[in-house]
């Protein structure tokens, strides 16, 4: 690995010695390392089991969230297309800090103001990654049909594959797709968001400045991204208030939160397993 390493670094102009090489757990995808040369410090993460698009559609995630000038993320360096099961790698800024009282409200108010700005469509204009499961998509004039079409179908024939969809549980997702009309909002804001926003996909950087890590965006309904920030925690109160004081969240969000979460539960059965049926369940019984 390390050869592999000095490779990419010296690829990237930096032929000084590495001085330093350490596994940094926590992510569920791929090896990640802290390195260190004599010139500078680097996050670099390993893998060789993924589709060669895998790690420049985590760049252009990035660099799609840099581009709207309100969430921090991690500048990329380099980047693989690996083939044939070669070993990829994605070398990246290094992160590093202390959560400070202000944190989670930055966080939240940044946030806030990159869902404030606009898209003409919903939806990505390429294919995208959710966790590891391949993310159709497509750009499209209505909300509704996007998240009807380009989420929750492929998630349920995925799970009809994989033997975690029922009969019952399947009649019941139709009705409840039947009634997305009656929650959903057919044209709201066209966000761009960052389509992972879970507890582990935040970070704080120096002086406690909040970094946003693993993004799978798309252009959507900011409820969507709320609604999996409260789905397994890891977002504070003041994340909340900060967000609502900067761009508010409809009186109807509350209703159809779990109706977006639906999403999130179903990509984890289709990872995970049964484990997250009874989740999905209950929200099916919810909505049904
Ligand atoms: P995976 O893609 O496998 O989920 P992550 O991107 O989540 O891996 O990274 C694993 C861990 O490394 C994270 O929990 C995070 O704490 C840390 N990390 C991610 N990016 C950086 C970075 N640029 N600098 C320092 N640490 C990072």
């Amino acid at each position: 690995m390390n050869a592999l390493i000095q490779q990419r670094l010296r690829n990237l102009g930096d032929a000084s010695s590495i001085v330093a090489i350490r596994p940094i757990n926590g992510g569920d995808i791929n090896q990640a390392y802290y390195v260190e040369t004599e010139a500078q410090q680097y996050f670099v993460k390993a893998n060789k089991d993924v589709p060669s698009h895998f790690f420049e559609v985590e760049a252009t995630g990035l660099e799609a969230i840099r581009n709207t000038e309100s969430l921090h993320v991690p500048e990329v360096y380099r980047y693989d297309h690996p083939a044939n099961g070669e070993t990829g790698m994605m070398v990246m800024e290094w992160i590093e800090g202390e959560t400070t009282p202000d944190t989670a409200a930055l966080l939240g108010e940044r946030l806030a103001q990159m869902h404030a700005q606009s898209n003409e469509k919903f939806g990505y204009h390429k294919r995208t990654f959710i966790g590891t499961l391949d993310q159709h998509n497509q750009l499209m004039d209505n909300w509704i049909d996007y998240y009807r079409d380009q989420r929750i179908l492929p998630q349920m024939k995925l799970a009809k594959e994989k033997g975690h969809m029922g009969a019952t549980r399947q009649t019941k997702l139709e009705a409840v797709i039947q009634q997305f009309d009656r929650w959903l909002p057919p044209k709201p804001n066209a966000s761009l968001l960052h389509g992972d926003l879970w507890g582990g996909n935040w970070m704080a950087g120096e002086d406690g400045t909040p970094y946003v890590i693993d993004p799978s965006v798309l252009y959507g309904d900011h409820g969507f991204e709320l609604a999996f920030t409260d789905l397994f925690g890891g977002f504070p109160a003041s994340f909340y208030d900060a967000y609502q004081a900067t761009y508010p969240l409809d009186p109807e969000y509350e209703d159809r939160k779990e109706l977006y979460q639906l999403f999130y539960l179903l990509v984890h059965l289709n990872i995970f397993g049964e484990t997250y049926g009874s989740s999905v369940d209950r929200i099916l019984d919810r909505y049904a």
